[in-house]
């Protein structure tokens, strides 16, 4: 819209504000969706224990994406997968393909997973839990090449659909994630730890029309999207499709966006069948209705939007770590083990790992922070007590998902989401020490320059 346009829409929002007691739209917003269902049969991602590909589908797979924008030139383009998680080739292409069509830089463009188990493999993405064949990788990489000519045309599509809208906030709660770090005499296993740390929090952003009808909504809760495990071989988005096809059920017209918060270390519980996940489902979608019945707290503009990579250090590595792996009987870590040896052999051995830390603001009423990786709970627990006074949103699988981010409690632990999951990522091993530090420091940066000022003395 140009200056002119939008001063003759304020003069006239005025004139018609003064004239009736609704209020001005502050945003523009636009929402759409786009069928990412793979063909079937498809290899499946998420379990190393699969053997073969899906055999059925219980549910069609989206991509969704909400664009909203002030009446200043501020904006930003949510988008929602119901994906196992985007590498960075992935979301690199995306966005550079954005930014040359639609003028949307990459601190505007929030690309997010859902993380379901059920969903197909993504190339690039997990890559050490698979040994295609050539027609098989064939299939995954132009499912990889479908999915962001996708994901680039459901921006488009949202940005098409841009009109007058409000919007608003405000939080649940539902309980069916645990904590899944479980304390044993072999150490930390993935299991059921009732005493660990949850974050229950369920965020909603509202978004509604000038004429009153309710467009979109945006939710988010922290628990891994596993309720079906690796015995199960049909297509569906877990207990987050379930959530979305029940909110869009209960509100007709509206488009339900899923956003996966920091559930690294989380589980639903209890969990392995279908029912279990409808269950769920309907719990998150149950509580989303009832936040998207009621008043929630207004958004105001400006929208405000930083975005940077940082680099995670890995613990220092040598080739004959690897030399071992590749010697073993394992055959995950036999993969992982040639991926480093590759590396060594070109002469660039994987010592750290890009990761992308980002901020949205809106006004000072609501804030996104959108972190790549599988990211456990500590860091939205320490985020909120850092970002006391500001409404916070910690959302994590956004961007690139290249392994797990543990605290640095978690990585003394030990266990699965400290160093285990780098095998099937094809990462080198456990990151430093530095790792929590690195990305609050990237944090801090994103937040103070979308406005965010922590509360003194948190550094
Ligand atoms: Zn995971």
């Amino acid at each position: 819209m140009t200056r002119r346009a939008w001063l003759v829409r304020t003069f006239a929002l005025a004139l018609l504000a003064a004239c009736s007691p609704a209020l001005a739209a502050d945003f523009q917003a636009g929402v759409a969706r786009v069928k990412i269902t793979p063909p079937q049969p498809f290899w499946m991602s998420g379990y190393a224990a699969r053997t073969h590909p899906s055999d059925g589908l219980y549910q069609d797979l989206w991509a969704k994406a909400l664009a909203l924008r002030d009446w200043d030139g501020g904006q930003v383009v949510l988008v929602t997968t119901d994906l196992i998680g985007l590498p960075r080739a992935i979301s690199d292409e995306v966005a550079d393909r954005v930014l040359s069509r639609f003028r949307i830089e990459r601190r505007q463009l929030v690309l997010s997973s859902s993380h379901t188990h059920c969903g197909p493999a993504v190339r690039k993405n997990l890559a050490v839990l698979y040994d295609f064949s050539e027609e098989e990788r064939k299939r995954v990489d132009a499912y990889g090449a479908a999915l962001v000519d996708e994901l680039v045309l459901v921006v488009g599509k949202a940005l098409e659909d841009l009109a007058p809208a409000q919007l608003s906030t405000g939080h649940g709660s539902v309980g069916f994630a645990v904590n899944r770090r479980g304390f044993t005499a072999d150490g930390v296993r993935i299991g059921v730890n009732p005493e660990g740390p949850v974050d229950h929090d369920v965020p909603v952003l509202k978004v509604v029309g000038e004429d009153g009808s309710l467009r979109a909504v945006l939710f988010g809760y922290a628990c891994h999207n596993t309720t079906l495990g690796g015995d199960f071989y049909r297509i569906g988005g877990d207990y987050a499709g379930f959530a979305q096809a029940e909110v869009e059920r209960a509100l007709p017209g509206a488009t339900a966006l899923f956003v996966m918060l920091c559930g690294g270390d989380q589980n639903p519980n209890p969990r392995g069948t279908l029912e279990h996940a409808r269950q769920y489902g309907q719990a998150l979608a149950a509580e989303v209705f009832r936040l998207a019945r009621t008043d929630l707290l207004p958004v105001r503009p400006p929208i405000r939007t930083a975005h940077e990579v940082v680099a995670l250090e890995f613990a220092p590595h040598t080739r004959a770590t690897f030399e071992q792996e590749a010697a073993g009987a394992d055959v995950f870590r036999q993969r992982r083990a040639r991926l480093m040896l590759a590396a060594y052999d070109e002469g660039r051995p994987v010592r750290e790992t890009p990761y992308p830390a980002q901020a949205v603001r809106f006004g000072r009423d609501l804030t996104l922070l959108a972190l790549g990786g599988e990211v456990v709970v500590d860091y939205a627990l320490r985020a909120k007590r850092e970002l006391a006074g500001e409404n916070l949103v910690v959302a994590a699988y956004c961007h690139d998902v290249m392994c797990y981010i543990p605290s640095r409690r978690v990585l003394l632990e030990g266990g699965y989401e400290a160093v285990d999951n780098m095998i099937y990522y094809g990462q080198p091993g456990p990151f430093t020490e530095a790792v929590e530090e690195t990305v609050f420091a990237a944090l801090r940066r994103v937040a103070e320059r979308v406005g965010v000022v922590p509360a003194s003395g948190s550094h």
